[in-house]
C-alpha cells in the first residue's frame, strides 16, 4: 500500500499560471501530476493545496481515489467554489495518475477502455472579416478537424459597434468599441449566411457567445441561426441565467454547448436531467479533476448529452491529457476543445498528448502518460510576466455597463 509522503506545487509557463501539482508517496520513484492551473489567481489555489490539502493528505493510502475526493471536497466546508474545486482536481488527477502506475495501465483502460481510436477535436478560427474567416476555416478543415468554432473579430466575436459609430452619454466614461446585443444578434446569423454560400452545408461549425448577450438575446440569436446547421451554439447564456435553456428549446433546435464556468453540480444537473443542453462544457479541473467528470459522463450518457470538456488558451497540457483520458473512454463524448502550446512548452511536458490533424492522441505509457520536467518548466517563468496582473476581458456597453464574460 502506498502511502501519500508530499505534495507540492510547481509554478510554470512564462507568466506562471500554470500549476502543476505533484503528489508523492513511500514508493520509490512512484508520483503523480494534476492540473491546479488557475490564470487569474494561481497563488490562492497553491495556498489551498500547501496549507490546507497537504496536510489533511500526508500518510493516507493513494489507492483510496473516491475516499480522497469526497473527504477533500468539503475540507474547507464552503464547497463548489472554483478555486477548492481547481486545487481539488490537481490532487484527484495525480491520484488516477498514481493508480494507472501502480496497475501498469493508461488511465483511459482504468476508466473502462478506449471506445474511439483518438479524440476529434474543434479547431478556433476567427478573422476579422469574413473572407480572412473563410481562409482559417478551410485551413483547419484541410488540416482535418472534423469541426470548426467561427469567431468574428477578436474575443466575444462579433456584436462590438466601433467607437465612432457608438451611441454615448455626454459624459461617457470611455471611447472604446461597445457592445451592442442587437448588433451581435444581426452579425452573427449574417456571418454564418456569408459562410455557408460559401462553404455549403456540409462543414459542421460552431460559434461561442462567450455568454455576453442578455438573456431574451440569446433566445432571439438561437432562433435566428436554426438555418444554418451549427454543430453547436456555445455558451449563450451566462451561468446565472441557465433557465433560460428552456425557452430556447421551445423555440429552436440549434445545439447548445454550456458549461466552461460551471463548478457546481447543481450548474450542470438540470440541464442535462432536463435535456435542455446537447453537450457539457465543463473545464475538468474546475470540476473537481477527473473523478466527478466521469460521473458526469455517466450521467449524460443516460440523458443523450454529450461531452466537450473545455480547453483552449489558458490551460495547461496536463488538464488536456485528463480530458483526453475522458474522451478515450466515455461513450457519451461529443467533441474535444482543442488546445496547442508552444515548443518549449511541450519540451516541459514529455508524453503529452499529439495534437495532429485535428486529432488527439494519447499514448499508452502507466497512468496520465504525461510528466513534469522540473528544470525546463522552472525556467520558462519570466519574473516580470509572473508579477503582471491578469484581469478577465473588460467589455461594455455604450452606456458604460459591464457584459459579463
Ligand atoms: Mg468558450
Amino acid at each position: 500500500m502506498a502511502k501519500i509522503t508530499e505534495v507540492r506545487c510547481i509554478r510554470t509557463r512564462i507568466n506562471g499560471t500554470w500549476t502543476i501539482v505533484k503528489v508523492l508517496t513511500d514508493q520509490p520513484g512512484l508520483y503523480g501530476i494534476g492540473s491546479a492551473s488557475d490564470h487569474y489567481h494561481p497563488k490562492a489555489v497553491i495556498d489551498t493545496i500547501e496549507d490546507l490539502i497537504a496536510p489533511q493528505l500526508i500518510g493516507r493510502d493513494v489507492a483510496q481515489i473516491e475516499n480522497i475526493w469526497q473527504t477533500m471536497y468539503s475540507v474547507a466546508y464552503w464547497r463548489n467554489g472554483a478555486l477548492t474545486n481547481t486545487a481539488l482536481g490537481g490532487i484527484d488527477m495525480a491520484l488516477w495518475d498514481i493508480k494507472g502506475k501502480e496497475a501498469n495501465l493508461p488511465v483511459y483502460q482504468l476508466l473502462g477502455g478506449a471506445c474511439r481510436s483518438a479524440v476529434p477535436c474543434y479547431a478556433h478560427a476567427g478573422g476579422a472579416d469574413i473572407d480572412s474567416l473563410e481562409q482559417e476555416i478551410r485551413m483547419y478543415l484541410e488540416e482535418g478537424y472534423p469541426v470548426v468554432r467561427c469567431q468574428l473579430g477578436g474575443y466575444g466575436g462579433g456584436g462590438f459597434v466601433p467607437p465612432e459609430k457608438a451611441v454615448r452619454p455626454r459624459n461617457a466614461w470611455g471611447q472604446q468599441p461597445a457592445f451592442d446585443d442587437e448588433a451581435y444578434i444581426r452579425m452573427i446569423p449574417e456571418m454564418f449566411e456569408a459562410l455557408r454560400s460559401r462553404l455549403g452545408p456540409e462543414p459542421k461549425l460552431t460559434h461561442d457567445v462567450h455568454e455576453h448577450l442578455r438573456p431574451q438575446s440569446a433566445v432571439t440569436l438561437s432562433k435566428r441561426l436554426e438555418p444554418y446547421d451549427l454543430f453547436f451554439l456555445e455558451d449563450v447564456l451566462s451561468p446565472e441565467q441557465i433557465a433560460w435553456f428552456r425557452l430556447i428549446r421551445e423555440q429552436c433546435t440549434t445545439p447548445q454547448a454550456m458549461g466552461e464556468l460551471f463548478v457546481n453540480p447543481q450548474e450542470w444537473l438540470p440541464l442535462i436531467s432536463e435535456r435542455l443542453i446537447d453537450y457539457i462544457r465543463v473545464r475538468v479541473s474546475k470540476a473537481g479533476g477527473i473523478t466527478p467528470c466521469r460521473k458526469i459522463a455517466a450521467l449524460c450518457e443516460a440523458f443523450g448529452v454529450n461531452t466537450a470538456w473545455q480547453e483552449g488558451g489558458d490551460n495547461d497540457p496536463v488538464n488536456q491529457m485528463a480530458a483526453v483520458h475522458l474522451d478515450m473512454a466515455s461513450w457519451s463524448f461529443g467533441i474535444q476543445e482543442e488546445n496547442h502550446f508552444r515548443s518549449e512548452e511541450y519540451d516541459a511536458f514529455p508524453g503529452h498528448a499529439v495534437l495532429e490533424g485535428g486529432h488527439l492522441y494519447a499514448n499508452d505509457a502507466p497512468g496520465l502518460g504525461i510528466d513534469i520536467h522540473e528544470e525546463r518548466a522552472t525556467a520558462l517563468l519570466d519574473p516580470a510576466e509572473v508579477a503582471r496582473p491578469r484581469p478577465a476581458a473588460e467589455d461594455r456597453r455604450a452606456d458604460g455597463s459591464v457584459v459579463r464574460p
